[in-house]
């Protein structure tokens, strides 16, 4: 109801009616995951590309019980998400046996299980909850990115070369490409194709000519920041990255536009 609605954003009664956190069990998971994949068809688009194919192969990704304290830790790590970055409705949190942490279509979060165990899990959980927030806010998240970033969505031809080689990233794949400054468009490719691994991978830069290089372009580092390549590879990928280290909370100004959009 709207009157409620307001309310909890304001941080008073009723919050629990705008968010909602459910940890999946085993049935409920598998559930979950064929319609994640009915939604995105992630899974049938890594078959169709071999070194996509090879890289998921080498992951168990099938849901298992949540482990012990599952629960309890991701309660207490959905509480500390920020009201402006909560996605509204359900967010199911789901295990896997292992692989890398990711969200799927509509709201639905993937741990490997062994994360439970790790002292950044409240730190993970927050931006996957970002990339969700993404998927909710489309429209709000591309503004920002235009006016403050310089980047847009990129709808034309990626090299063949560069797109056979490209790793496929469940939290992007909608919309995979953006273009900064009109000119460059970062594309994450796999290390060694023919013996790919999602966490072995490059960062090239694509020109809309069909040319690319592997150093960042000119103005990139002073704006961004130095950051690693493989969370260059997206806006999305940037901006959860930015949000989520509250510890060592990142100096650019890149990242401290963000916080003054989204952390109000
Ligand atoms: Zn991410």
């Amino acid at each position: 109801m709207a009157v409620d609605a307001s309310a909890a954003i304001t941080g008073s009664h009723g919050e629990a009616n705008l968010y909602h956190l459910k940890v999946l069990g085993l049935e409920e998971a598998y559930e979950t995951m064929h319609e994640n994949e009915k939604e995105d068809g992630y899974r049938v688009k890594c078959r169709s590309s071999p070194p996509n194919a090879l890289a998921i192969s080498r992951y168990i990704q099938a849901p298992v019980m949540p482990p012990n304290g599952a629960t309890a830790l991701s309660n207490d790590a959905f509480s500390q998400v920020p009201a402006t970055l909560k996605p509204e409705g359900t967010v199911k949190v789901g295990f896997i046996e292992n692989g890398l942490p990711h969200t799927r279509p509509p709201a639905t979060i993937w741990f490997p299980e062994f994360m439970v165990k790790d002292k950044s899990f409240s730190a993970t959980f927050l931006h996957e909850c970002i990339h969700l927030h993404q998927r909710a806010n489309k429209k709000k998240w591309n503004d920002f990115y235009k006016r403050y970033w310089e980047f847009e969505p990129w709808t034309g031809a990626i090299p063949k070369e560069v797109e056979e080689r490209r790793r496929i990233n469940p939290d992007t794949m909608r919309q995979p490409f953006y273009i900064w400054r009109g000119q460059w468009i970062p594309v994450l490719v796999f290390e060694r194709p023919g013996a790919a691994d999602l966490k072995s991978c490059r960062l090239l830069w694509v020109e809309p000519s069909g040319a690319w290089q592997h150093v960042p372009p000119p103005g990139w580092e002073q704006f961004f920041g130095t950051v690693n390549g493989s969370i260059c590879e997206h806006p999305h990928e940037m901006a959860a990255y930015f949000l989520s280290d509250n510890e060592n909370p990142f100096d650019s100004p890149a990242a401290n536009s963000l916080r003054r959009e989204f952390l109000l």
